[in-house]
């Protein structure tokens, strides 16, 4: 059976990991392959391979470190389908979703190739008698981060590319359901030029998390997945000294006002809702009609446009969506539809028990459609986290704006409509961190910044873009002073002033 092994210092680390986890094969059910899971001992192997090479990374000049991200870009683009192939199979989403899911952190990649640029410092001529000041970010040393298995090929190029291009040296802990791409992409680093032990990758479980929290030569932690987990990393981070940031779950509305194009919100929500299974932090799990009227009409069109829907493989190019990421994932998604339907939800479209032909063993599930949820229910309040689409009635626009601005959750949210001044105030008003005016899903592009609000997001900066680039740097500022001997110098005991 396959064994997929950590990445320390540009190889296997050389150290044996007696405990394993499956990987499993979402397509057919069962085990294709194991990964090692490790402990503090592989962690420190890693934090001495890093401590070794991150002071000449750090003293590379940035357009150096540039060109390596160049080079790793080019890398990355000429093994796409394999990298995408690689990615599907653990994950179980279908192949153009995958490459998606690549070149969406390839884009911070592209970010991150601009370094030099978004390094230059600050700096004040004169800030008093033969006095400059100068600032400049330097950086934090040894970063981690953790992730989730929705985006094996996203999220740790989030994290990497900006922590890597600023100085860093970087070891992830990926998702141990899907942990091979990012050991691929570590191993591009290399062939891009990056040296060993800048970009290590651990596997592992909540032994590893904690080794990563505790340990005192890593400076900073950035952490996806879901909240609770989210919580108690940045606590433990933060107790343990650490900058940390912690993006966890979330339940996005799609609020659809009267005068929206139906047939394009149908479109956009079939994607939303479905695309990779629903297995999306930025997904639409909730719609939420403003009026009977719209209700009616929505569901009319909606039911149609989710029975068209294809589910297959993760290699079927026919396929809308695969299968979820594992047995464990299908019976929660499941257990979720028997939940709100106990609670009082209309089940309109059911896809639980959903047997692929010829994959009846692999973890499908069918597209679900629940009409009249409503927010006191167990089933709306907490992440389902897979293709099942709650309709949630409202009556008018503040009933609407309000239940998405109470939920626990505040990652992202659409408002469907022409009309642009509800759009304005809309997005003005929201309690939530990322807003979509007609646009389902809106992820930032990677030069803004990706971030939630509420139990979305713990600690105070966001993914990628100039927040990522504070977020693995800290600041340093200088106040020089060549004095010319034709000032008086002035008493040495009182805090100096500019006075
Ligand atoms: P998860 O919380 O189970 O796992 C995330 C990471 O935490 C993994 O690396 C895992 O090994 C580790 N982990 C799991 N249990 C742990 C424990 N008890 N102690 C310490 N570490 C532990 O999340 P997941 O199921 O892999 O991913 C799906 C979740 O991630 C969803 O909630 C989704 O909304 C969220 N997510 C959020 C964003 C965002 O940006 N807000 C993006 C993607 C996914």
């Amino acid at each position: 059976m396959r064994l997929i092994d950590h990445f320390i210092a540009g190889g296997t680390g050389g150290l044996v990991s007696p405990r394993k986890g499956d990987v499993f094969d979402p397509n057919n059910g069962g085990v294709q392959a194991q990964v090692v899971l490790g402990d503090a001992a592989v962690l420190q192997r890693a934090v001495d391979a890093a401590l070794a090479a991150q002071p000449a990374w750090a003293a590379t000049n940035p357009q150096r470190r540039a060109r390596v991200m160049f080079r790793f870009k080019e890398l990355v683009e000429a093994n796409m389908d394999e990298l995408a192939r690689l990615l599907s199979a653990e994950h179980g989403k279908v192949i153009a979703d995958s490459k998606g899911d690549i070149q969406r952190g390839l884009e911070v990649v592209e970010f991150a190739c601009g370094i030099p640029h978004v390094l230059k410092g600050e700096f004040t001529q004169g800030a008093g008698p033969g006095i400059d000041v100068y600032s400049f970010r330097q950086p934090i040393g040894i970063g981690a981060g953790i992730t989730p298995f929705n985006f094996p090929g996203m999220i740790p190029l989030w994290m990497s590319a900006i922590a890597i291009a600023t100085g860093n040296a970087f070891i992830i802990k990926p998702s141990e359901r899907d942990p091979s791409v990012p050991v691929r992409l570590a191993e591009l680093f290399i062939e891009a030029g990056l040296p060993e032990g800048i970009c290590q990758v651990v596997h592992g479980d909540k032994e590893m998390v904690d080794a990563i929290l505790d340990h005192p030569a890593i400076g900073a932690v950035s952490f996806v997945g879901s909240s609770d987990i989210a919580h108690y990393v940045y606590n433990r981070g933060v107790a343990a000294g650490k900058r940390v940031q912690a993006m966890g779950g979330a339940k996005n509305h799609g609020i659809v006002m009267p005068d929206a194009d139906l047939d394009q919100v149908v479109n956009d929500l079939a994607g939303a809702a479905f695309g990779s299974a629903g297995e999306r932090c930025m997904a639409l799990p909730v719609v939420v009609p403003v009026g009977a009227d719209t209700a009616e009409r929505l569901k009319a069109k909606l039911i149609p446009a989710i029975e068209a829907l294809k589910v297959g493989i993760s290699t079927d190019p026919e396929a809308h969506y695969g299968p979820v990421v594992t047995q464990a994932h299908k019976e929660k998604i499941e257990g979720w539809i028997a939940k709100c339907v106990e609670e009082g939800g209309e089940l309109i479209i059911d896809g639980r028990g959903f047997k692929l032909q010829g994959h009846e063993d692999g973890f499908f599930v069918g597209p679900t459609l629940i009409d009249h949820v409503t927010p006191d229910m167990d089933s709306y309040h907490n992440e389902i986290f897979g293709p099942v689409l709650q309709i949630v009635r409202a009556d008018g626009f503040e009933e609407a704006l309000s239940l998405a601005s109470k939920h626990q959750y505040g990652n992202g949210v659409a408002l469907f409509t022409r009309n642009g001044r509800a759009a304005r105030e809309f997005a003005a008003r929201v309690n939530v961190g990322m807003v979509g005016i007609n646009v389902p899903i809106p992820v930032p592009v990677a030069y803004h910044t990706f971030g939630g609000w509420k139990r979305s997001a713990f600690g105070d900066t966001n993914q990628h873009g100039m927040e990522g680039v504070k977020f693995w740097t800290k600041v340093k500022t200088v106040t020089q002073r060549w004095p010319d001997g034709s000032a008086e110098l002035g008493n040495a005991f009182v805090i100096p002033t500019m006075g």
